[in-house]
């Protein structure tokens, strides 16, 4: 596998449950470089243990193809072999030819510029998913879908919420799952803004004690002078359900002491949520 974005981290996940041999080439010290660094290396662990080769700060530079078999040379001189080779690295918009800038419908680098209405700058030309150029998610292609069909009805004349990709929650469908929404403490680090940042491992957990799985943690960043809801990451059991707790507080507006003081069920992996806002 070259590349170790989302894409790349699932498909290895799923041939290495499957019990192929999975090297694992990553261009940068971490695999799924633009995460957080603990949940990256929760998932690094978890490739080791399954026996993934991880070739890490190596850049794909070349493929050699022989009768039975496939190489992939590296810049370090590290060459992974195998039966079969997957490029995941990255997308492109495929809007080429359509003549959409004939029509006066502006593009940058192929994907159409959208005002937050997702209108393009053809104002009843819209653009949801993908080719908008926003975040790759079938979640959010299909919430600008709902948003734009407001927006033609004219169902936008009293006040609204524009859609705030900053607020979208994804996922990583590994083993364990990951899940993030909102600030990340490491973003939050570069551009010097202040955060409190909470974390609870799964292992203080009963439930995830009983699932035998205390694998992960959950992790709350919030504004240490109001306590309101910035974000946060989990890696775990059921990281992709759990993600959306924190998700609906990042969009409230809601409070740690909100999640904090909500009485949740016990035993349950939820716990972790209201444990890491206390
Ligand atoms: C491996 C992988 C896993 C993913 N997993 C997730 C996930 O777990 N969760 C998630 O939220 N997102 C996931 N995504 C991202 C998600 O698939 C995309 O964000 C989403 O499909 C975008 O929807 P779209 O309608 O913009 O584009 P697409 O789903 O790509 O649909 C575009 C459609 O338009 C058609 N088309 C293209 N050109 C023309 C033309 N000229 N005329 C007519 N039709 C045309 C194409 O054939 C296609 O059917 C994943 C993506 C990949 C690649």
């Amino acid at each position: 596998m070259v590349g170790s974005g989302v894409t790349g981290v699932e498909f290895v996940h799923m041939f290495s449950a499957f019990g192929a041999k999975v090297t694992l080439i990553v261009s940068r010290q971490q695999v799924l470089p633009q995460k957080d660094p603990e949940v990256a290396a929760v998932l690094e662990d978890d490739f080791i243990k399954r026996g993934v080769r991880l070739f890490k700060g190596a850049r794909a530079e070349g493929i050699d193809l022989t009768a039975d078999a496939v190489s992939v040379r590296c810049d370090d001189g590290r060459v992974a072999t195998g039966s079969h080779v997957l490029l995941c690295i990255g997308s492109m918009p495929n809007s080429e030819g359509m003549g959409l800038e004939d029509l006066g419908i502006e593009l940058d680098g192929g994907y159409v510029v959208v005002d937050h209405n997702c209108r393009s700058t053809l104002s009843h030309v819209y653009a949801a998913g993908d080719l908008s150029g926003k975040l790759p998610l079938s979640s959010v292609a299909s919430m600008q879908g709902r948003k734009i069909a407001e927006h033609a009805l004219g169902l936008h004349a009293g006040p609204h919420r524009h859609l705030d990709y900053e607020k979208a929650a994804s996922a990583i469908f590994t083993d364990p799952e990951i899940a993030d929404v909102g600030l990340a403490e490491a973003d939050a680090f570069a551009v010097g803004r202040k955060v409190r940042v909470t974390k609870v491992p799964f292992s203080a957990s009963a439930k995830a004690l009983i699932n035998d799985d205390p694998r992960g943690f959950v992790k709350i960043v919030s504004d240490p002078a109001t306590g309101v809801v910035l974000g946060g990451s989990i890696v775990g059991q059921h990281a992709a359900e759990l993600i959306s707790v924190i998700a609906l507080a990042v969009t409230a507006g809601l409070k740690v002491i909100d999640l904090a003081e909500s009485i949740l069920v016990h035993p349950a992996l939820a716990e972790a949520l209201s444990d890491a806002a206390e």
